[in-house]
């Protein structure tokens, strides 16, 4: 990120130049953009010049990167040219069509000043926008891998498996779209769940886990979220792997290694942001709902957190290790409980932020 606020910093400057130079001279631009190609009709309504001028809005064209930045206040924008997903403050917004470079501005499809411009404005997105259209549940272990074992012979990989598909359930009830990475026991690599996380159109990773602990008496429920990674665990081969597949429905113009890098950065600051909020969320609103204690919100580096790149938690409903908790999962009311705790807290958490 610093590496790109440098580049913008020096480039815009030069960008203010260049535009300049191009509005008085039309023969540097038809070198720059090529005699042949026929330029669209530019109009106040697709010309993202244009428009951040009418609405009042900072406008960064990084010519070198491709990259945009609108700023408004304190909300800021930011979109690739050749790509259709434009991140407005901490919401991932798909267009109807990519930006496109123009002569000395950006074509911007017809639902732009909708869905980014008016957001901007507003400071607040929620009224164009539904957080969690989609969301990816992931109920762990599975098949060879029981995971935890409580005293009276529940098993981790079946009461998390029976409350991922309550929780499918009561997400769906309020029209939300789910995936799920397993669906029977089974056993499922970690790799794979985060590709299934990469190749959907989900817009949250939800895995659920059952915790266990030698000191007995540990009970309640928390919540993890990705901590902060530095440069070279960013550089996962996975995480690689789950980017091209990710990248792949951006419906990006070209490959280029830069635009990947400050899509990558976009997207990973734009996980970061929204997982710790939503864990601190989650984790108060369900402990309260389902009446266990609350033990938080906790950042760790769990494989399936640290290789998905959609916002992503992982809740540990309760303690095997415990006996109440062990008797309490091993209820249909109880599991029911979590499943509504947690699709209750979710849809809570996308209309108030
Ligand atoms: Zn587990």
């Amino acid at each position: 990120m610093i590496i790109f606020k440098e580049n913008l910093f020096v480039i815009r400057t030069w960008a203010r130049r260049l535009k300049e130079l191009l509005r008085f001279s039309l023969i540097s631009a038809l070198l720059l953009t090529g005699c042949a190609r026929v330029q669209p009709v530019m109009t106040s309504d697709n010309d993202l010049v244009e428009m951040c001028k009418r609405f009042n809005v900072d406008l960064d064209l990084d010519r070198v990167n491709l990259s945009v930045v609108m700023t408004r206040g304190s909300s800021k924008a930011r979109g690739l040219i050749g790509s259709e997903i434009v991140f407005v403050n901490n919401d991932k917004i798909a267009l109807s069509g990519p930006l496109k470079k123009s002569r000395d501005s950006i074509i911007i499809p017809p639902d732009f000043k909708n869905k980014v411009i008016e957001p901007l404005i507003r400071q607040d997105s929620r009224v164009t926008v539904r957080k969690f259209r989609e969301i990816v549940i992931d109920p762990g272990h599975g098949g060879k891998d029981p995971g935890t074992r409580g005293r009276f012979g529940s098993e981790e990989k079946m009461i998390v498996l029976d409350i991922a598909k309550r929780l499918r359930g009561s997400l769906e009830k309020h029209g939300i779209k789910t995936i799920m990475t397993r669906t029977k026991d089974e056993f499922v690599s970690l790799e794979k769940r985060t590709e299934i996380a990469s190749r959907s159109k989900g817009d949250l990773f939800v895995s659920i886990h059952a915790n266990s602990s030698p000191a007995k008496a540990a009970r309640g429920l928390e919540v993890f979220y990705l901590r902060n990674l530095d440069s070279h665990e960013k550089k996962e081969d996975q995480m690689k792997e789950n980017q091209k597949a990710l990248f792949s429905q951006f419906s990006m113009q070209k490959n280029s290694t830069v635009l990947d890098n400050i899509l990558a950065d976009m997207v990973y600051t734009h996980k970061q942001g929204e997982s710790e909020k939503l864990a601190n969320f989650v984790t108060q609103r369900t402990a309260n709902s389902i009446n266990a204690p609350n033990r938080g919100s906790k950042s760790s580096a769990f494989f399936v957190l640290r290789n998905t790149l959609i916002p992503a938690i992982l809740v540990e409903v309760g303690f095997l290790s415990n006996s109440t908790e062990e008797k309490a999962l091993k209820t249909r009311f109880y599991r029911q409980k979590i499943a509504n705790g947690l699709a209750e807290s979710i849809l809570d958490y996308a209309n108030k932020n």
